[in-house]
């Protein structure tokens, strides 16, 4: 069997940063899920589509034929680099909407299950361990703290140059984590067996460290 190791989590919570770097040490690849609901949302408002469940069938469509391709640190659609244009606050927003269509999920099971190849695969999202992967041997659920997640955001955004307000980025990470916790279909939530590591406290070496640790035990 191949391996996976499964981290899942709430927005900003370094998941993301942590998941990226425990597949760098262990040499395995890696699946930012984040990203294919990001480039599905992107996907439809360029077809036009307005993201709302009266449109799913014709979402659904689109992410089941995905023409993305993940090139080291870039991700293309088709014939365009879409790494930065999936990144925006209001590209998570809209990721988050697409996101809750039962139908689009579904879409995408396929091609998040094409990413577990040897010599093993980490999984970065929200429904990892729940959903897609739950024969996976260790799940990580990572949370951090609404007020530590909107200052991690800010600083990213910072060190962009790009302006943000705390107040707004926390106001908009914490409308997106009730989306993603009340939906019907698979909401946030650690799976049975998960082990939970709160970031709030930790740098994110120490829990790429604790990951591998508990990966080797
Ligand atoms: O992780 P990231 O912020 O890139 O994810 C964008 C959005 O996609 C999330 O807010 C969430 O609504 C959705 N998502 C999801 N299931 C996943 C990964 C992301 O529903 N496995």
């Amino acid at each position: 069997r191949i391996p996976v190791i499964c981290i899942d989590g709430p927005t900003a919570s370094g998941k993301g940063t942590v998941a990226a770097a425990v597949a760098r040490a262990l040499g395995y690849h890696f699946l930012d899920s984040g990203a294919l609901y990001r480039i599905t949302a992107l996907a439809a408002t360029r077809a036009g589509l307005e993201i709302s469940p009266d449109n799913e069938p014709r979402i659904a469509e689109l992410a089941r034929q995905l023409p993305v391709r993940f090139a080291g640190d870039r991700i293309w659609l088709g014939e365009e680099d879409v790494t930065d244009a999936i990144r925006t606050e209001q590209a998570g927003m809209n990721a988050s909407r697409v996101s809750a269509l039962p139908a689009v999920r579904g879409a995408l099971v396929a091609l998040q299950h094409g990413f577990r190849r040897l010599p093993g695969l980490v999984a970065d999202g929200r429904d990892m361990g729940t959903v897609i992967f739950p024969q996976a041997p260790l799940k990580v659920f990572l949370t951090a703290s609404a007020a530590c997640r909107a200052e991690r955001r800010y600083k990213q955004l910072i060190s962009k140059g790009i302006s943000a307000n705390i107040a707004d980025l926390r106001a908009d990470l914490e409308a997106r984590d009730a989306r993603d916790a009340n939906r019907s279909a698979s909401p946030l939530k650690p799976a049975q067996d998960a082990l939970v590591l709160d970031n709030s406290e930790h740098t994110i070496d120490e829990a790429v460290m604790q990951v591998i640790d508990w990966w080797q035990a």
